[in-house]
């Protein structure tokens, strides 16, 4: 046999693309028709009435995820984007406040703060668990800063005890980007239930999905009767409901989820421990074959956490191996094993941020705080992670059993076995 790695010319270890994730299956078809037989698809009323809350499928979606992750409201949504803006909207956040938000994470999470007229600041993240730490959402704190938006990305959970300690003593609201992490734990805590708002997203993408939804929990009833306003045109209702609390914003949008979404979603989130177990299962595995790899650590998890695994974070250190990431990657590409160098580039040099051009063209929001920057090198950390370190890889799903995991484990020996003839590649 040919040990040569194929971006030299050998065999590659798979020919074939991996399995696909697959979670749906006959019990999200049988709930599906169930609710097509009973032809209504969606039984919300942006009026003031018992419906205003959405029909059977969806309470009752609410109520199984209240119980599952032990909070005390749910409020669907159909998406987690819109479950984001809808939770900033909800924190009273308003023009000109500033919202510190990790640059490594979907664009939503920083998207939020803007909607509301807020700027996003950006705080550098761990460099094990890629998530904001408390010293950092610290070092950009300010007299502006209004809410924080936590992300438990890749499927770890961020460390909330010193940051809800941090945004108890700045009065800030903090919200947990949960979209990658749900069925994570922090100290026996579900992920998604560790700030004053947790938001999970259920799009095809993520680890159970119902196409796409989302749902934003908390344990306050002022905050969770808030984000049902910002659901469903909160302002034609306020009044016949007999609100007493806040009006700050409470122009309502419609962010309501139908019944269909909502009847799979509950067959998902009863396959969810599984499913993650699985993912749990597949990257100890992993982490026992790519152990003692030349430039290679692989993934933490904190103490007293377990890790949802969205996907499988590596770090890569050419320093180490002479070998550009780039030409290691293409090496393991070459050898059919799926992996990205980097996740999305920091949010920060996205346009947006650069031009600082959202609404209009006079700079609104930016112009009500000139002072935040977006400058390359803002946040070195994320950027050396990004640019240098982070090898990311889709390849931990429970659609794979060891047979594949052995494929990925095996190029990564062939490629460690040839560094040597990879150095004089050019990246
Ligand atoms: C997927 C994702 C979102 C957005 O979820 P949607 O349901 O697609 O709107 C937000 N934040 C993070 C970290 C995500 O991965």
């Amino acid at each position: 046999m040919n040990d040569l790695p194929a971006l030299l010319g050998g065999t590659p270890v798979r020919s074939t693309p991996f399995p696909v994730y697959r979670t749906i299956g006959a019990e999200e078809k049988q709930a599906v028709m169930e609710v097509l037989d009973s032809g209504v698809l969606s039984q919300f009323l942006g009026a003031w009435s018992p419906d205003f809350f959405g029909g059977p499928r969806v309470r009752e979606l609410e109520a199984d995820w209240c119980q599952h992750f032990s909070v005390a409201h749910a409020v669907s949504v159909n998406s987690a984007t819109s479950g984001l803006y809808a939770a900033v909207g909800a924190a009273g956040v308003g023009p000109g406040d500033e919202v510190i938000v990790s640059p490594y994470t979907m664009s939503a999470s920083a998207a939020a703060a803007l909607v509301y007229g807020a700027v996003p600041v950006f705080a550098d993240i761990d460099p094990e668990t890629y998530c904001l730490t408390a010293e950092t959402i610290r070092a950009k704190l300010s007299a502006r800063t209004k809410a924080v938006i936590v992300v438990d990305i890749f499927g770890h959970p961020a460390d909330f005890a010193p940051i809800m300690e941090l945004a108890h003593e700045h009065g800030l609201t903090v919200i947990e980007d949960c979209a990658q992490a749900p069925g994570a734990l922090y100290h026996g805590k579900a992920a998604g239930t560790l700030a004053h708002m947790g938001v999970y997203s259920l799009n095809y993408h993520k680890t159970i999905h119902c196409g796409e939804g989302g749902l934003v929990v908390t344990d306050d009833p002022a905050l969770a009767k808030r984000l049902q306003l910002i659901r469903n045109h909160g302002e034609a209702v306020v009044k016949n409901m007999g609100y007493q609390g806040e009006l700050t914003n409470l122009v309502g949008f419609n962010y309501r989820m139908t019944e269909i979404e909502a009847a799979i979603a509950r067959e998902q989130l009863k396959k969810l421990p599984q499913l993650v177990a699985r993912r749990q299962e597949n990257a100890a595995y992993l982490n026992r074959g790519l152990q003692g790899l030349r430039g290679l650590s692989l993934p933490q998890v904190a103490p007293g956490c377990t890790h949802g695994w969205y996907v499988y974070p590596l770090k890569y250190s050419a320093a180490v191996t002479g070998v550009a990431r780039a030409t290691y990657l293409a090496a393991l590409r070459a050898e059919g094993v799926e992996i990205a160098a980097g996740y999305v580039e920091p949010l920060y040099l996205q346009p947006l941020y650069q031009q600082k051009i959202a609404y209009g063209n006079e700079h609104f929001p930016f112009s009500l705080r000139p002072e935040v920057s977006y400058a390359r090198g803002l946040c070195p950390v994320t950027e050396r992670m990004h640019f240098d370190e982070l090898l990311y890889s889709p390849l931990i799903h429970a659609d794979l059993g060891q047979a594949e995991l052995d494929q990925v484990i095996a190029a990564f020996h062939k490629i460690d076995r040839h560094l040597d003839a990879l150095r004089s590649v050019a990246a």
